[in-house]
C-alpha cells in the first residue's frame, strides 16, 4: 500500500502564527490526523498542536492526511496521530500500514517512529486502542506537549524502552505496555491493572490547564470542512453535569477565556483575514461576559460578519442573542433539552423547565431566526414510553407557540462514556423502537425529525466502554466493513476469547467492578461519579 499522493493545498493557507525554521539537528516528526485534510484542518484541536510543533526550531514537522501530505521525512523519529471521531481508527491503521509502521506498538523495533496519541477520542478512554500506541497524551495539551517533546529532545539518542519509561514519569503521559491487565476470565470484567514495576506510577492524571487563554485558529482555508472559518474558543468543560455528558464531566472545571487577554484579540487577528467566525464550547453563552462580547460583535465594523455558535444552553436565548445572530446571516439556533419529560431531566441532572424551552423558542422567533433546533436522546436511563410521549407532546406545543420556526429534533441514542455517571448503564436495546416512535409522530405534524443511526450508537458504546481486548477484534472488522453486521461477524470469530459485544454495550455493569479505565484519573474521583449516578437513581424513585 502507498501514501496519499496528492499535495496539500498549501498556498490557500492563511497562517496565523510563526512558524519556527528547524534546526539541522531538529527532531522529525510526522503529526497525522487520520481522515481528509478537509476534515483534519476543521478540528480546532489539530490546528492548535501543529502549529505547537511547528513554532518550536528543535522539531521538524510533516504533517499527513488521508488524502495528501507535506514532504515526509525518510525515518520520521516520531508520529502522532490527533484522533477526534472513533470511527478514524481504520484510518489510522491504514496510514501505519501506509508507513511500514507495525499496527501493534509491541512489534515496533528503535528503527521504528514512537507512535503518539491524543485528542478528545483516546482522552475519553485509550483501551480498546491502547495496543497500537507507543505513548497516549491525556487531557489538556497547554503544557502536556512541551512537556512531552522537550523529554523526546532529550531523550534523543536512548533506546525505546528507555524512552518509554521516561516517559511514563511525566504527568499526563500514558504508556500502555507498561500496564498490565487481567480479565475475570476472556468472557469477564477487567480483575485488575497494575504497573508492570515499581517504579512505573500507578495511575496516570489527566492534565489540566488552567489560564484564560484558551485556544484560536492558526490556520484559515477555504479548504477546511468549515470554509474560511476562523474558530475561538471561549468556555471549556461545562459547569451544568448533565449524568451522561463527557464534555462536561471529563474536562472539568469550566474555564472562560479572558474577554480582553484572550477572546478579543483573538477575534481581531482572525477577522483581520476572514469574515466567518465560530464561537466554540460546550456552552458558550455562560461565559460570565457574553453579553459583551455580543455587543462587541454587534459594532458596525463586523456587520459582514458571518457567526456560527456551538449549540447554546436553553435559558441564554435571549432576544439579544436571536438578534444578533440574524444580523450576522446566522438563521438558526440549536438548544439541547435531551428530554421531553421534566423527570426525565431530573433524572440526567438537566437543569431545564419545560417553560424554558417554550420561552427559548419564542425568544428565538422575535429575534428574526428562522429555525431552531433541538437536540434529545432515546434510551436515558430511566426512560418510559412516557417520557418519550412527552418529548413528542413538547415539540407540537413549540410549533403552537411559535409557528413561524422551523423546528428539527435531532435525537441520538444513550451512549454510555468513561469518566461520568452513567458510565455504568449500558445501552437501552428500547431505544431503536422509541426513535421509530418519534419519527412516527413528529413528520406528519410537519416537525423534521432527524435520527442519528442507532447503529452507529452501539459501535460507539463498544469503543467507548471497550478494553484492550478489542484490538483484534477492531483489526479484524476492517477486513469485514465498518457496519454493525462487521462488528458482529468479528466478534463472532473472537467467540471464548473476548466478552461478546452484548457485555460491552448492553450490559449494566456493576458498581463496584473495576473499569478498564481505573488507572487513568479524571477531574472526579470515581467515588463522586458513583455519588452522582445514586443522585440519577433517587431522582427516578422521586
Ligand atoms: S448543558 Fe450541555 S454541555 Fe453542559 S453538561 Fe449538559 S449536555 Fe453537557
Amino acid at each position: 500500500m502507498a501514501l496519499p499522493v496528492a499535495p496539500l493545498p498549501l498556498r490557500d493557507e492563511t497562517l496565523l502564527f510563526e512558524p519556527a525554521i528547524a534546526g539541522d539537528d531538529a527532531l522529525t516528526v510526522v503529526f497525522a490526523f487520520p481522515n481528509s485534510y478537509s476534515v483534519g484542518i476543521t478540528s480546532l484541536g489539530y490546528q492548535v498542536v501543529w502549529a505547537t510543533l511547528a513554532g518550536r526550531a528543535d522539531l521538524s514537522v510533516s504533517r499527513l492526511f488521508t488524502d495528501g501530505h507535506e514532504p515526509l521525512p525518510a525515518a520520521p523519529a516520531v508520529l502522532g496521530f490527533s484522533i477526534s471521531w472513533e470511527l478514524d481508527y481504520g484510518n489510522l491503521l491504514a496510514l501505519l500500514e501506509q508507513l511500514d509502521i507495525p499496527l501493534m506498538a509491541r512489534d515496533r523495533t528503535d528503527d521504528h517512529p514512537l507512535v503518539f496519541g491524543g485528542g478528545p477520542v483516546l482522552t475519553a478512554n485509550p483501551e480498546p486502542f491502547a495496543d497500537f500506541f507507543d505513548v497516549v497524551l491525556l487531557g489538556d495539551g497547554e503544557t502536556l506537549l512541551n512537556d512531552f517533546f522537550d523529554a523526546l529532545v532529550e531523550l534523543k539518542t536512548a533506546s525505546r524502552a528507555e524512552t518509554l519509561r521516561h516517559l511514563a514519569a511525566v504527568p499526563g503521559i500514558y504508556v500502555p505496555s507498561l500496564y498490565a491487565v487481567t480479565y475475570d476470565g476472556p468472557g469477564g470484567p477487567v480483575g485488575a491493572i497494575a504497573p508492570v514495576d515499581a517504579e512505573i506510577p500507578a495511575t496516570v492524571q489527566k492534565q489540566t490547564y488552567r489560564g484564560n487563554v484558551l485556544s484560536a485558529s492558526t490556520v484559515v482555508t477555504p479548504h477546511a470542512a468549515w470554509e474560511n472559518i476562523f474558530m475561538v474558543e471561549v468556555v471549556r468543560s461545562c459547569p451544568e453535569m448533565c449524568r451522561f455528558c463527557l464534555a462536561s464531566y471529563l474536562t472539568l472545571p469550566f474555564r472562560t477565556a479572558s474577554l480582553e487577554s484572550s477572546l478579543i484579540p483573538a477575534i481581531e487577528q482572525g477577522l483581520a483575514v476572514t469574515n466567518r467566525l465560530g464561537l466554540l464550547g460546550a456552552s458558550v453563552t455562560q461565559h460570565p461576559e457574553f453579553e459583551t462580547l455580543l455587543d462587541y460583535l454587534n459594532k458596525p465594523q463586523f456587520d459582514d460578519v458571518r457567526l456560527s455558535l456551538a449549540s447554546v444552553r436553553t435559558n441564554t436565548v435571549t432576544p439579544q442573542l436571536a438578534e444578533t445572530l440574524t444580523r450576522h446571516d446566522t438563521r438558526s439556533i440549536t438548544i439541547a433539552i435531551e428530554s421531553g419529560s421534566e423527570r426525565m431531566r431530573r433524572i440526567v441532572n438537566k437543569k431545564l423547565e419545560t417553560d424554558d424551552i417554550e420561552r427559548a423558542a419564542l425568544n428565538a422567533e422575535a429575534g428574526g431566526l428562522s429555525a431552531m433546533k433541538l437536540y434529545g436522546m432515546a434510551g436515558l436511563p430511566g426512560e418510559t414510553m412516557d417520557d418519550l410521549e412527552q418529548t413528542a407532546a413538547l415539540m407540537l406545543r413549540l410549533k403552537k407557540a411559535a409557528p413561524g420556526l422551523h423546528l428539527t429534533l435531532g435525537c441520538s441514542t444513550f451512549v454510555p462514556k468513561a469518566h461520568t455517571p452513567f458510565q455504568w448503564c449500558g445501552v437501552d436495546k428500547a431505544a431503536e423502537k422509541r426513535l421509530k416512535y418519534l419519527q412516527k409522530h413528529l413528520r406528519p405534524k410537519g416537525i423534521d425529525f432527524r435520527p442519528e443511526s442507532y447503529n452507529w450508537s452501539v459501535i460507539q458504546a463498544l469503543i467507548s466502554r471497550g478494553d484492550r481486548r478489542l484490538a483484534p477484534v477492531l483489526e479484524r472488522v476492517r477486513q469485514y466493513g465498518d457496519s454493525l453486521g462487521s462488528y458482529r461477524r468479528a466478534f463472532k470469530d473472537f467467540q471464548g476469547q473476548v466478552p461478546p459485544l452484548e457485555y460491552y454495550v448492553h450490559d449494566d455493569w456493576t458498581l463496584d467492578q473495576p473499569l478498564p479505565w481505573d488507572h487513568l484519573l479524571g477531574p472526579l474521583p470515581k467515588a463522586t461519579l458513583q455519588k452522582h449516578f445514586d443522585s440519577a437513581v433517587i431522582a427516578q424513585l422521586g
